[in-house]
């Protein structure tokens, strides 16, 4: 057994789905937060959180973007809420590659919520009027070995797919922006 352990702050934003009304406040200021320079623009398809919406049925679902996978599933979800049929797949937090959700437009680069790494607070959280969002922190023993093994496996999986410089590349300019 390792004793490596350290303590780790584990944060979670819980979603409140019914509370939830579609205005898309967190899909803008995500997008700002992540342009480069910081708030130069805004494109929701650059932000890390998408809105599920059908407004007939007043139906509005955040789903947050998840880990980069460099394969699609097997098998595809279907889920029908309110008599309402959604696309496949649509509540999926992945970037996978059977879809361009979770993608930077302009790279094909996969986009994962970073907590708004650096700040307070996520600003999604912070921007939903609604109290959809509600953020929350605990603390956690971690195992130092696991993490680093899983961060070198996905590491490898990026440089497969988009190569050693793209992503160098990338994340020179990420850090031009902070
Ligand atoms: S800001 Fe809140 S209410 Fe508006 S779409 Fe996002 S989660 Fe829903
Ligand atoms: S926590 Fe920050 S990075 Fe994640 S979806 Fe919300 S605004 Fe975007």
């Amino acid at each position: 057994m390792s004793d490596n352990k350290t303590k780790k702050i584990i944060k979670t934003i819980r979603v409140d789905v019914d509370k939830c009304n579609g205005c898309r406040a967190c899909e803008v200021i995500c997008s700002a937060f992540h342009a480069s320079p910081k708030y130069s623009s805004n494109n929701p398809a650059r932000s890390r959180i998408r809105i599920i919406r059908d407004p007939l049925t007043d139906i509005y679902v955040p789903v947050y973007a998840g880990e980069y996978t460099v394969a699609e599933c097997a098998g595809r979800d279907k889920y029908i809420i309110n008599g309402k049929e959604y696309d496949e797949c649509a509540f999926c937090r992945a970037s996978c590659p059977s879809r361009d959700e979770f993608k930077e437009p302009d790279s094909g680069l996969p986009l994962k919520c970073d907590m708004c790494e650096g700040e307070d607070e996520p600003l999604c959280v912070k921007w939903c009027e609604a109290d959809a969002l509600i953020y929350e922190e605990r603390e956690e023993d971690i195992d130092e070995a696991v993490e680093q093994e899983a961060l070198e496996v996905g590491l490898d999986s990026l440089v497969s797919k988009y190569g050693l410089e793209n992503l160098m590349d990338t994340v020179a300019r990420m850090s031009e922006r902070d």
